[in-house]
């Protein structure tokens, strides 16, 4: 079986953002760009399924602009086989990303895509979703345990309230919730190894996919900061406020 994971470029977790000073988005300049942390726990996944000999080969696609190759190499030397860049400067909005990975689909065959909930730079949670719409497929979202079974795939859900386990014919979507694995770090000789995986460029009008942005950003702001805090002088009179902001 082939697996498709969908790897995004997005700004760095450890980063705080600074929304620029026209509020049209946030300033990205000279900003540490890394893989979307779910994304990393989907092309974790997909390598355990081909240690466990489930999976065959792991196709990953970016859609994004040059430097999303480096976020392709970054699961090659994790562990994944191949890569397809499909090339875009500008903003690509969730459907026109599932469209884009429709096609990819259609023309790769894999028996299960596997990508993030949500992106962490727009925190949009609908590509993995749409793209099931669009394919036909069952969906898994917010995984926390997969187990393949002959051709069956059973997906332990993090829902509101606890766990939801639902058993899914494939091909199948499934999105990674955080508690699915722990990601590992690429090793030296599997980083030196990765630059000699192909990469195929490939471009949003190869798939006949139109990806004008359909959303217009009206605003964007910063959070409100926090109050500053008052030192209490005893645990009683703690009490006495947390009673009389009706916490207590
Ligand atoms: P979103 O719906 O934007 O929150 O993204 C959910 C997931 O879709 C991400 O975790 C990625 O796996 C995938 N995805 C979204 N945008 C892209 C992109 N430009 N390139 C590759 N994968 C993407």
């Amino acid at each position: 079986m082939k697996v498709l994971v969908p790897v995004k470029r997005v700004v760095d977790f450890n980063v705080k953002v600074r929304v620029k000073p026209d509020g049209t988005g946030v300033d990205l300049a000279n900003v540490k760009m890394s893989m979307n942390p779910f994304d990393e726990i989907a092309v974790e996944e997909a390598i355990r399924l081909k240690e466990q000999g489930k999976a065959s080969e792991i196709v990953c696609v970016s859609i994004g602009p040059a430097q999303a190759a480096e976020t392709i190499r970054t699961a090659l030397a994790m562990g994944a086989d191949r890569g397809i860049l499909v090339k875009h400067d500008d903003t690509v909005e969730p459907l026109a990303v599932a469209k884009i990975l429709k096609a990819v689909v259609d023309a790769e065959k894999p028996g299960l895509v596997i990508l993030g909930k949500q992106a962490i730079d727009d925190d949009c949670n609908q590509t993995g979703q749409m793209l099931a719409a669009l394919l036909g497929w069952p969906q898994g979202t917010f995984a926390s345990k997969i187990t393949i079974e002959s051709d069956a795939i059973q997906v332990t859900r993090e829902v509101d309230g606890g766990l939801q386990t639902v058993k899914l014919k494939m091909p199948t979507v499934v999105t990674t919730d955080l508690r699915l694995n722990e990601p590992r770090y690429a090793s030296l000789p599997n980083i030196m190894k990765a630059k000699k995986k192909p990469i195929e460029d490939k471009t949003p009008a190869d798939y006949g996919v139109e990806v004008a942005p359909r959303l217009k950003v009206l605003k964007t702001t910063e959070p409100a900061g926090r109050k500053a805090g008052v030192k209490v002088g005893s645990p009683a009179e703690l009490v006495d406020k947390l009673k009389s902001a009706g916490v207590l």
